[in-house]
Order: structure tokens, then sequence, then C-alpha cells
């Protein structure tokens, strides 16, 4: 009899040993997303919409911390085109790179800066007034250090303070911002883009060598290059525009793509001594009549404008600017 009381004893010290030192969830949530940068306010703002059991965990004290220390030099690549001349609000929100989806038209960014390329600290004061105005929920100061699943359907979380947290569904939203370290010998000797000096004067009559041609090598070399000697830029392959490729992850820098207006088209060839912008490829828009004036029809098919008599956008590049003589013998500008 003696040893089952024993053995009672002892399962029973144990169910209350597990029950102590089996973390209790803090919270249940049926939706959990990991970081409140602007992809998890996005989803935050959808569910709260929906009137959704849902949680924001964010590491930092607050949201879009990711755009405190990024882009570094703190003008931001997305546009803020504020005035498109329409009323078609999908079609401004192309122009507008920055806004997070909202019914307030208070959270748009052109309320926030007139500038078309923003600084960034707007950017992280807009994102903070888009959480606190829809009321989206969101748990600062919590760093998720564990993600488990449970169950077939359940998971659950662990912050950097062993909370427990169970979850129906996990996102994360936590963004690309880990650096991409290239790996050859002397990459020891080299500073990356995350802990480069923001100080001028460290660059100062020196020549610098840029490694990786997109946006942040760009983004360093406008910065850097009123202090510099010499800037190199190398890469594996040529540069990519996003204008050309329609893919916003390349480059987007305005060192290589400057927007004048108005100028004398016959005036290309002196386009470097007239506007001091050294440039090499010019893409040239002007509106002009159709070849075939004397018909005087307007066609209403785009690809066929050229036949109209009507102005229409006609767009011609050059690899090189045209020389004097070759502008005259041109039959288009
Ligand atoms: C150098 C650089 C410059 C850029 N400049 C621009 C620009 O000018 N304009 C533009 O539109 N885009 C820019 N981008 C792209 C932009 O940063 C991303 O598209 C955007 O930040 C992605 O949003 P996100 O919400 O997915 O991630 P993030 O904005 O990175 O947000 C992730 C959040 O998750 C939190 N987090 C991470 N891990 C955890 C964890 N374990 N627990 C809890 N929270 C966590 C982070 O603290 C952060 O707040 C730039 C990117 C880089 C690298």
């Amino acid at each position: 009899m003696l040893p089952h009381i024993v053995w009672l004893i002892w399962l029973y010290m144990q169910v209350i040993i597990t029950n102590c030192t089996t973390n209790q969830p803090e919270l249940k949530k049926d939706y959990c997303i990991i970081g409140a940068g602007p992809s998890g306010l996005q989803l935050g703002y959808f569910l709260h919409k929906a009137g959704r059991d849902y949680l924001i965990f964010e590491r930092t004290n607050t949201s879009g911390a990711f755009f405190i220390d990024y882009p570094r030099h703190r003008t931001m690549i997305s546009i803020n085109k504020r005035n498109t001349g329409k009323t078609n609000k999908e079609f401004n929100l192309r122009h507008d790179w920055n806004s997070l989806l909202s019914d307030d038209d208070s959270l748009q960014m052109r309320h926030y800066s007139h500038d078309f390329f923003p600084h960034a600290d707007v950017f992280v004061k807009y994102l903070q007034d888009y959480t606190e105005k829809h009321g989206i929920n969101v748990k600062y100061n919590t760093n998720i250090v564990n993600v488990k699943r449970r169950d077939k359907f359940e998971f659950q979380m662990q912050d950097q303070s062993n909370n427990t947290y169970d979850c129906g569904t996990v996102i994360v939203g936590t963004g690309l911002s880990l650096p991409n370290i290239p790996h050859f010998k002397g990459v020891e000797h080299t500073v990356g883009y995350e802990d480069m000096s923001m100080d001028k004067a460290d660059y100062e009559g020196k020549t610098v060598l840029i490694m990786g041609k997109g946006n942040s090598g760009f983004e360093t070399a406008d910065y850097i290059m009123s202090a510099t000697n010499f800037i190199h830029m190398f890469s594996r392959t040529p540069y990519k525009l996003a204008w050309n490729t329609h893919y916003v992850g390349v480059l987007r820098n305005r060192t290589v793509y400057t927007y004048i207006e108005e100028f004398p088209v016959n005036l290309l060839d002196q386009l470097r001594t007239k506007t001091g912008h050294d440039t090499e490829e010019v893409l040239v828009i002007i509106m002009q009549y159709g070849k075939k004036r004397f018909l005087k029809k307007f066609t209403g098919i785009p690809g066929k404008a050229h036949l109209s008599y009507f102005l229409h956008p006609v767009l011609y590049y050059y690899d090189e600017l045209p020389s004097s003589k070759n502008l005259l013998l041109s039959t288009h500008v």
C-alpha cells in the first residue's frame, strides 16, 4: 500500500510543478502579426476594419521603426506626387508611393510633406499617426523570439521575457532589413551602408569605391559627392532603372535621372552648357503633330496616333547627346 501512496504523492507533486512551470499564455488571438512596419500596419488596418481578433507585436517602441534609421541619408526614394491633374483616387495613388490604404483621406502623404521625395522622419510620423488614428492594436517592446506549432491549427509564440501568446494564425511582417554582406578576400576592410559615417568631412578629398549600383549605392554617391575626390562604382551587371524595368526594387535614384521641364529641343546639343547637367543618355518627350497632317483626322487609336493630325506625346531616346549637325539632319527633333 505504502509504495502506492508514495507514487500518488509523487504524481500529485509533478502535476503541481508542471502547472507552475508551464507558461500560461499571456494572450490568445485569432491573428498575430509580427512587425509594425508598413505591411503589418496595413494588414492590421483591414483586420481592425473587419472586426477581427488580432494583435501586432513590435519589438521597438514605435511603428515604422525601420525608417528611423533608413534610408541612411534620410530622403525617401518613393515619390509623393501631390497633384496629377486628376480626381480619380486610384490614379492618384499610383503617384503616391508612401501612403497606406485607408478610408481616411487625411492619412495621405500629400498632407504630410510637399516634397517629391519626402524626409524619412515624416514617414515615421505618418505611420505613427496611421496607427493611432485607426486605433490599430500594437503591443510594443515585444520581440518575438520563438514561434512553434502546437497542433494542426494553433501556434504559440514567445517573446524576450518568456511570455507566451497563443495564435490561430501567425503573419510575419518583419521586413528584409539584414545587410547583404558579400564574401571576398578583404571584405573586412570595407564599411557597410548600415555603418558608414554620415559626416561628410570623413570623405573630404578622398577617392571612394562603392560596391553595388543599386539604390543604396547611388544614394551614398549622391550624399558624399560634394566632399570626395573621385567616386568609383562597381557592380557585376550594369545598373537597371526602375522606370525602365517597372520593378521598384532597382534603381530609382535621382543621380542618374533628372527631369527638366520645357527645354527647347532644338538646343539639345547644348544641354550640358545651358543646364549644367553632365548627362549622357537623354529621353525626350515632346508633343508632336502626326506625320500625315494633311489627313486632318483623329484616329482614336493610341497606337496610330502618329497618323493623327492632333498633337500627341512622342518619346525620343538618345544614348549620347546629339551634335548640332545631327539635330539639323534629324527628321524628328
Ligand atoms: C536602405 C533601404 C532604403 C529604403 N528606402 C525606401 C523608401 O525610400 N521608400 C520606400 O517605399 N521603401 C523603401 N525601402 C523599402 C522598405 O523599407 C520596405 O519595403 C518596407 O519597410 C517593408 O515594410 P515591412 O512592414 O515589410 O518591413 P519593415 O518596415 O522592415 O518593418 C518590420 C518591423 O518588424 C519589426 N520586427 C522585426 N523582427 C521582429 C520580431 N522578431 N518581433 C517583433 N517585431 C519585429 C521591426 O522592428 C520593424 O518595425 C527601403 C529599403 C532599404 C533596405
